[in-house]
């Protein structure tokens, strides 16, 4: 179960009020001191149900249960007792590592549909594929790219490449790679909308990725981002690349439970959520989602995109911009206050 779980700030832990929240849970607890310190005992244990069994040790909030011989900590635990408000996709990922085989309320959890869904997601998983006909690798930025302020050291970075002829004929080739293999790639039309040009016309052929691959399920550059304290979380390659080497993308507004779950196997702790000027609802909408796991900045923006505002970008990203969330768990300190 490591990782998968509320995020709670380490610095939170020692002065979370555990007796006040129980209290407020209604769950009937006593407090009792043993030579490792003083430890709350349920009257029940929250998995298995045994009388006197749980108990949670009041400074480090680690609990075990003497009885089923569950344990963890107190994101492990006020994630479970707040399951039934928490998003399905908590339930089907901590379902999956057994986490939940012992919970008491069994009921609840439809596990045949949970069992299906797990399924149509593996079905998705990615594979490798070749790069595109008549790809050659770019050594720097043409002017196309130079006018999205991306150096040729970006260039190389990311092994952008382009195509001279076939179906991806004169489109910049910007690759998803992971353990040095391809997995997906993104052709963009090498040039700006010219004027004149039919918006809706030039939308249509702007981009022309592969079809190989299930983007819901990439995260492009996520090795190296991962890298970095706090990975930022864009909209598109261009986008990442504008932000830097922290930089990933979800292609589109939207972030899949299977790139949710690529992010924890990397370990990523810290995300700042980073989408177009237009896609503030669908932030608002995903914030809740991600603060379940990660703790959650968003910036965002008065107009366009990161790349319309790389200028100014690390300054924006650099003030602390959290005032815009209300986590869920400061949401529970609320209500305890
Ligand atoms: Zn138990």
């Amino acid at each position: 179960m490591k990782n998968l779980k509320l995020y709670i700030p380490d610095e939170q832990i020692y002065r979370f009020p555990l007796e006040k929240y129980f209290e407020l849970k209604r769950i009937k607890s006593s407090k009792i001191t043993t030579r490792r310190g003083q430890q709350l005992k349920l009257q029940s244990c929250i998995f298995c149900g045994k009388d006197e069994h749980f108990f949670i040790h009041l400074r480090t909030k680690l609990f075990i249960c003497h009885s089923c011989n569950n344990a963890g900590n107190l994101g492990d635990l006020i994630s479970i007792l707040e399951e039934t408000e928490s998003h399905s996709f908590i339930k089907r990922l901590v379902r999956n590592k057994g986490f939940y085989r012992e919970y008491r309320n069994p009921d609840k959890i439809n596990i045949k549909e949970v069992i299906e869904q797990e399924k149509s997601e593996m079905e998705e998983e990615v594979k490798p594929i070749d790069p595109p006909e008549y790809f050659t690798l770019l050594n720097k930025a043409n002017e196309y790219l130079r006018s999205r302020g991306i150096s040729d050291e970006d260039v190389r970075f990311y092994k952008m490449g382009f195509c001279f002829a076939g179906r991806y004929a004169k489109r910049i080739i910007i690759p998803i790679i992971e353990n040095g293999k391809w997995y997906g790639f993104v052709g963009r039309i090498s040039r700006d909308r010219r004027e004149g040009e039919d918006p809706k016309e030039f939308k249509k052929k702007k981009f022309r990725n592969t079809k190989d691959a299930p983007f819901a399920n990439l995260l492009f550059n996520i090795e190296e981002a991962s890298k970095h304290n706090e990975v930022v979380i864009t909209e598109s390659v261009l986008d990442s690349v504008s932000v830097g080497r922290d930089g990933t993308c979800t292609f589109g507004k939207k972030i899949s439970d299977y790139q949710i779950r690529k992010l924890l196997d990397y370990n990523v702790r810290s995300i700042l959520l980073l989408w177009d000027s237009d896609a503030r609802e669908d932030m608002v909408k995903t914030i809740p989602k991600l603060r379940f796991f990660f703790k959650v900045r968003a910036l965002f923006l008065k107009e366009g995109d990161p790349n319309s505002n790389r200028e100014n970008l690390r300054k924006m990203m650099k003030k602390d911009s959290e005032s815009f969330i209300v986590s869920r768990y400061e949401k529970i300190l609320n209500r305890l206050n």
